[in-house]
């Protein structure tokens, strides 16, 4: 359930105060101490998972739900142009904690924001090497 030393179980758990836009039996929606732009906002799932691959279907399922409703009350409430959903898993693709989160970022026409990614080309290799995993 929680884990010893994890600072999102904490904070989900209510034994860290924290800045919560919701909170039902499963989640807590804090905002992030340090926002890429104005209402970043964290879901956090109140059981400890370190990530993706160990957060049960049933929390991912709700979690996405969950997802939409804030971001439809942050696009609205803060006049947003977008709203960026970002989940890192693992060191290599930027996660600093880990306990599985997800970023509502919004987006403000002309900001400057990055979550950009150089565009590369699919090579015929890769295709099938991937293609072939499924
Ligand atoms: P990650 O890089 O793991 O996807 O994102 C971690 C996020 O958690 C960062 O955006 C960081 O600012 C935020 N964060 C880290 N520690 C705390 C904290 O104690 N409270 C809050 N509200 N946000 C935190
Ligand atoms: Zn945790």
């Amino acid at each position: 359930m929680l884990e010893n030393n994890c600072i999102f179980c904490k904070i989900a758990n209510g034994e860290i105060p924290s800045a919560t836009l919701y909170e039902d039996d499963m989640f807590r929606v804090i905002l992030d101490l340090n926002p890429a732009a104005k209402g970043h906002a964290l879901i956090l799932p109140k059981k400890h998972a370190a990530d993706l691959f160990e957060l049960p279907d049933e929390t991912a399922a709700k979690a996405i739900v969950l997802a939409k409703k804030i971001a439809g009350v942050l696009k609205t409430g803060l006049h947003a142009d977008g709203i960026n959903l970002v989940q890192n898993n693992g060191e290599a693709a930027g996660q600093t904690v880990f306990h599985y989160h997800m970023h509502l970022i919004p987006r403000y026409q002309g900001d400057k924001v990055n979550i950009n990614w150089v565009p590369g080309t699919l090579t015929e290799e890769d295709k099938k090497e991937i293609l072939a995993l499924f």
